[in-house]
């Protein structure tokens, strides 16, 4: 029996070198095991929760997350790649998990409860939203996946997940395991910072580099980068500890060894800002480049691309279809 691995992005804009370091790369890693078998989603229905009036947004970043999966290397022959309301089974099984939770438990999570602060959804949060945790549980379980490659943002999520599936298989498997439990897989970066020093890069904050960020956004965006206040001369000592610059040298920096001495020398003082801000750009540059001279060439055929998702979500559907057959029976709602 093969591992089975979900992941997903909200297309609610490009894909910033937090996805890259917290999701993406252990997926195209995993992509290659044999033991493995990888669904990666778009998640437009959950997009629309929080962008409900801006369809044409959610639509058009479907393309663009498509184009950096493809451009960052998952493959679609070795990774089903869907889209999320291409696969209705899914929004099937989320109304049935509904019922599996409280308003309550939804609202004390700490992820959406924080993400609600930051939406200014306090006193009126569409229900969609709140809820959005429940149609995770439903697109995890949908596939029978049991690893879910994710940064820390996504922990209390994965929680509530197998808070749902523990009770369904209690109430409707009468002792069967009828749907799995999942665990997250965490890389070494869980959560990247925004450039801006915010604990998260994130798409919503515009905070990131994008993974298609050219050399001269990459330049301006670094040397804004938040390092430490009080590092004002060269001479000074410097906090290495909440320095974004270090923390993205140590997710991108491949010499690990001279980065330790860079950071000694910071701490110490005689190390500016400039000098640490040009390595980093180099780094960066390096990495995504690549990846950015792909995606143009992909780009040339954006009906290519959508077939593959066209393609990638037929699949999905046959897997889902099973899964609720099998729910449907356990609920005892299997009436034809
Ligand atoms: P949005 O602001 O629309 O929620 P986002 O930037 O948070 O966008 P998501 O699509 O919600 O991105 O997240 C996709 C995946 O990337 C999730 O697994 C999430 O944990 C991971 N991820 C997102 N931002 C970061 C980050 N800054 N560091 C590490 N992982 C991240
Ligand atoms: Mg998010």
């Amino acid at each position: 029996m093969k591992k089975i691995v979900l992941t997903g992005d909200r297309p609610t804009g490009k894909l910033h070198l937090g996805h890259y370091v917290g999701s993406l790369q252990s997926r195209i890693k995993i992509q290659d095991k044999k033991d493995y078998k990888q669904f990666v989603m778009i998640a437009d229905a959950q997009a629309l929760t929080d962008n409900y009036d801006n369809p044409e947004k959610v639509r058009k970043h479907v393309l663009e997350v498509a184009l950096d999966y493809l451009a960052a290397g998952l493959d679609p022959k070795k990774t089903t790649i869907f889209i999320q309301s291409a696969v209705p089974q899914l929004a099937e099984l989320d109304l049935f998990f509904l019922n599996l939770v409280t308003v309550g438990q939804l609202k004390r999570n700490p992820t959406v409860k924080n993400e609600m602060k930051e939406k200014g959804f306090e006193l009126n949060v569409p229900a969609g939203f709140l809820t959005y945790p429940v149609s995770q549980a439903a697109d995890i379980t949908a596939f029978k996946a049991t690893e879910i490659p994710v940064g820390e943002d996504q922990l209390p999520i994965l929680e509530q997940v197998n808070d749902i599936v523990r009770k369904f298989n209690s109430i409707y498997g009468k002792g069967r395991n009828i749907l799995k439990v999942c665990k997250p897989l965490l890389s070494s970066t869980t959560r990247l910072p925004g450039i801006d020093g915010k604990a998260k890069a994130s798409k919503s904050l515009n905070n990131g580099i994008y993974l298609a960020d050219s050399d001269e956004e990459i330049k301006r965006k670094v040397m804004a980068m938040y390092t430490d206040p009080g590092h004002i001369k060269v001479d000074d000592p410097g906090q290495v500890k909440g320095n974004v610059v270090f923390t993205y040298l140590d997710a991108f920096d491949p010499n690990k060894k001279e980065i330790e001495k860079l950071k000694a020398q910071y701490k110490k003082g005689g190390l500016g800002d400039v000098a640490i801000k040009k390595r980093l750009i180099d780094v960066l540059i390096n990495l995504t480049k690549p990846m950015r001279e792909r995606r143009e060439k992909l780009a040339r055929d954006p009906k290519k691309v959508m077939k593959i998702l066209e393609q990638g979500s037929a699949e999905a559907k046959k897997v889902a279809a099973q899964t609720m057959a099998e729910v449907k029976k356990a609920m005892t709602i299997n009436y034809f």
